[in-house]
């Protein structure tokens, strides 16, 4: 399969591996976006965040304190940003992984929200939750 994190995990391509149990795989992120930048793999080629069962996303996600402890043990940063893209335009490499990404002052790291605060009416903010409670399946 042409997918370059399976071929990661299947040896044919080298990483700087930080952790790996039974169904997931953590390394370092070749951009180095900031110092310590590391994203966290399911084992399995799952496309995105749509893909992923309840097991996998638990054995993803039960791993993501552990190393976010050890970056902040090693690196000292003033806080970690935790983000997963899922489909174009946003995510480049299609086998799910989440970015764990050490914050440092002056870092230059630009990852933003927008702030629309005071733009929602009640009866929008009730719309919203009645259409995404309609499809939680
Ligand atoms: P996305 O853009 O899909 O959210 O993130 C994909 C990430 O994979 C990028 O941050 C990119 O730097 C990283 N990446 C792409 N190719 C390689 C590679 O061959 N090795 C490593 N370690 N990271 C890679
Ligand atoms: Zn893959």
């Amino acid at each position: 399969m042409d997918c370059i994190f399976c071929k990661i995990l299947n040896k044919e391509m080298f990483s700087y591996k930080i952790y790996e149990d039974e169904n997931v795989y953590a390394f370092l992120d070749i951009t180095q976006g900031t110092k310590g930048h590391t994203l966290v793999i399911p084992k399995e080629h799952i496309k995105n965040v749509y893909e992923l069962r309840d097991v996998d996303a638990a054995n993803i996600f039960k791993v993501i304190p552990k190393i976010a402890r050890a970056l902040k043990v090693s690196f000292d940063p003033i806080g970690i940003n935790i983000v997963s893209n899922n489909e174009l335009p946003l995510q480049s490499v299609f086998h799910f992984h989440i970015h764990l990404i050490p914050r440092y002052k002056n870092d230059g790291m630009e990852l933003s929200t927008i702030n629309n605060y005071g733009n929602t009416s009640d009866k929008e903010f009730n719309n919203l939750v009645t259409l995404i409670k309609k499809n939680l399946m």
